[in-house]
C-alpha cells in the first residue's frame, strides 16, 4: 500500500470521489495584524453530495505571528 496517496472518504455519504475547489476574490483570508496579501482558500469537496470535507489556506506561513 502506498501511504502517500491518502484516501479521503466523505464522512456524510462515504463517497470516495473528492474534488478540489478554490476560493478567491472576496473570499481571500487575510492575516489579522499585517498589511500583507492574503491567501487563497482551498476546499476538498465531495463530488457526490457537495459536503466540504476540508478547507485550508494555500499559504499558512502568512499567518505566523498573528495571534
Ligand atoms: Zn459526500
Amino acid at each position: 500500500m502506498d501511504k502517500s496517496a491518502k484516501e479521503i472518504t466523505c464522512p456524510k455519504c462515504s463517497g470516495k470521489e473528492i474534488g478540489v475547489g478554490n476560493q478567491s476574490g472576496y473570499a481571500v483570508m487575510y492575516p489579522d495584524n499585517k498589511m500583507s496579501l492574503g491567501s487563497k482558500i482551498k476546499y476538498l469537496i465531495c463530488v457526490e453530495c457537495g459536503f466540504i470535507i476540508e478547507s485550508y489556506v494555500e499559504k499558512p506561513e502568512k499567518f505566523k505571528g498573528t495571534h
